[in-house]
């Protein structure tokens, strides 16, 4: 077993090991008390997999829960489906010193987490994450919320989670291709932060070795949301090759490239960009194309630059002239630059 805590508004720990869903209702009865109720959110086709231990552990320890369960899929991430959360909790009469918890990948998280963020102004939430991304990323630092039809993740809150366990066995049912997209997140944080775990990564076979993939991951994304918990500085570091991956993403509206696929070229070509302007050593951004052709990832993309450069205009890290790009020294040391758009395109001439 492996076991982080995270210092940020709110300290929670993060358990990494097999089997350990099932201690949910154990871990839970330190945390609330005897009797309290709980909603266990999940999706389609992870509730089916994992939704009756999740009830037997909460029920053994005398909580009282109920399910709900939603349609799996991004387009499910809406204000509509966090309002069938909000019926489902009042219904149970959910009060502040009961809980939500979050069984599933990186949607059910963002959705229950804002549900638990937003319900009664505020409640607890538990993260049980499931796919590979969900289990490195996104159910640790608190960033819960929906999509709009204007755009992904427009609407939401910083919660943290009061305990988040992980279990590697779930993702022996996880689908590859959202193995592979998880992946990416895993490379994009050795690009960030290290060496080692790239190196790892290129290395090692990481089916043998995922426990450790995991923790290495979810410690930097640790230390990061510490230092940062309110994303103003050092958490945009976690955006690397997202500028042209939300880019490209958008431009074949979400249809044909997975959101760790696009991420995998933006990296590329950010690097590409880097060492163009001498700012990344040479030789960067083959290492990222051949870690991510072993995770079977793309790493070009036959989209024209200048429609890729025209759809950065509305990323998040842009204003008004200027535009802060995620950029690498070398692998496992990258900074925050802001650039002018001008420069940008620059840069990308050599794309
Ligand atoms: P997802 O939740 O849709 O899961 C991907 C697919 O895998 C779904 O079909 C799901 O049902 C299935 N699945 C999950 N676990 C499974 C398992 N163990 N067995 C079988 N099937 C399983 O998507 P995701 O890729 O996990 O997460 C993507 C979402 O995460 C996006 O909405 C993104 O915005 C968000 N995100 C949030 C943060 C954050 O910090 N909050 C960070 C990164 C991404």
């Amino acid at each position: 077993m492996m076991e982080l805590t995270v210092n940020t508004s709110g300290s929670y720990q993060i358990i990494i090991a097999r089997g350990c869903m099932d201690q949910i209702g154990a871990r839970a009865g330190k945390l609330f008390k005897p009797g309290a109720k709980a909603v266990v959110i999940s999706d389609s086709n992870v509730l089916p997999l994992y939704g009756e231990r999740i009830m037997d552990s909460l029920k053994a320890e005398g909580f009282s829960p109920s399910l709900l369960s939603f349609p799996a899929g991004e387009e499910s991430k809406r204000l509509s489906c966090i309002e069938k959360m909000y019926a489902e909790c009042a219904a149970q009469k959910l009060t502040r010193s009961d809980f939500i918890v979050a069984l599933g990948g990186g949607v059910t998280g963002d959705m229950a987490g804002f549900a638990a963020a937003t319900y009664l102004r505020g409640i607890s939430f538990i993260q049980i994450p499931t796919s590979l991304l969900a289990q490195i990323d996104s159910s640790v630092g608190g960033k819960t919320g929906v999509d709009l039809p204007q755009g992904k993740n427009l609407v939401g809150a910083f919660h943290q989670p009061a305990l988040v366990l992980i279990d590697p066995d779930t993702l022996s049912t996880l689908p590859p291709r959202y193995f592979s997209d998880g992946m990416a997140e895993a490379i994009k944080y050795g690009c960030i932060k290290s060496r080692e775990l790239f190196d790892m990564i290129v290395r090692e076979d990481i089916s043998q070795n995922i426990e450790e993939l995991i923790y290495r991951c979810v410690d930097s994304k640790r230390a990061v949301v510490e230092q940062d918990e309110f994303d103003t500085g050092e958490r945009m570091l976690l955006n690397f090759g997202h500028t042209f991956g939300h880019a490209l993403e958008k431009l074949y509206d979400f249809k044909k490239l997975s959101h760790g696929e696009a991420v995998g070229i933006g990296m590329v070509m950010m690097a590409r960009c880097g060492e163009n302007a001498g700012i990344t050593k040479a030789g960067t951004a083959n290492e990222i194309i051949a870690a991510l052709k072993k995770y079977k990832l793309p790493t070009r993309d036959e989209m024209p630059v200048d429609k890729v450069l025209a759809a950065t205009a509305l990323d998040k890290k842009s204003s008004g002239s200027m535009i802060s790009l995620i950029m690498l020294k070398e692998i496992g040391e990258s900074f925050v630059d802001q650039v002018y758009r001008g420069r940008l395109a620059e840069l990308t001439g050599v794309l």
